[in-house]
């Protein structure tokens, strides 16, 4: 199975697989086939399934945001690493959003996902961090875009 197309007349951005907490593929793989191994290889999952494509007009962190936002309030809370991983996660973000995040930011939220992924119980946390990391993978550029390089907010 291969996949293609247009997004709602606009240009396709990327094409999130897996569900909630499933990465995004960019344009420059859409003709990757849809397999088990090739969705990981690309650092997303099959997951439950789901296809969402996104166009041009969406910005990658206020989608990841979004999807981090529902298994925040998935978890069931048993374990730690995702209980309040996911909620710092979801706090880094917004302050990245709000236009008040610094670089150290950026790294910071980059070796929280990692530790969630690695650390959570269950297959729930470790896929939550999913959108955040892929979308960094490949559309780093949003993020950066979002810091404040003014550095006023680098000991906040
Ligand atoms: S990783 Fe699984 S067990 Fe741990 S809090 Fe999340 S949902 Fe619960």
């Amino acid at each position: 199975m291969r996949w293609g197309g247009r997004a709602n007349g606009r240009s396709f951005k990327a094409a999130q697989t897996g569900g909630p907490s499933g990465g995004c593929i960019p344009a420059d793989h859409l003709d990757s086939p849809v397999d088990y191994e090739n969705l990981t290889k690309l650092g997303s999952i099959m997951g439950s399934g789901g296809l969402v494509i996104i166009d041009d007009s969406t910005q990658m962190p206020d989608f990841a945001r979004f999807f981090i936002d529902f298994c925040v309030d998935e978890s069931c809370g048993k374990c730690l690493p995702c209980r309040v991983g996911t909620v710092q996660i979801r706090n880094k973000l917004d302050k990245m959003i709000a236009g008040k995040g610094t670089p150290d930011d950026l790294v910071q939220l980059e070796k929280l996902c990692q530790t969630v992924k690695t650390a959570s119980l269950c297959g729930l946390g470790k896929s939550a961090p999913n959108p955040v990391l892929s979308t960094m993978n490949y559309f780093r550029h949003e993020y950066e875009s979002l810091l404040d390089s003014s550095g006023s907010n680098d000991k906040k």
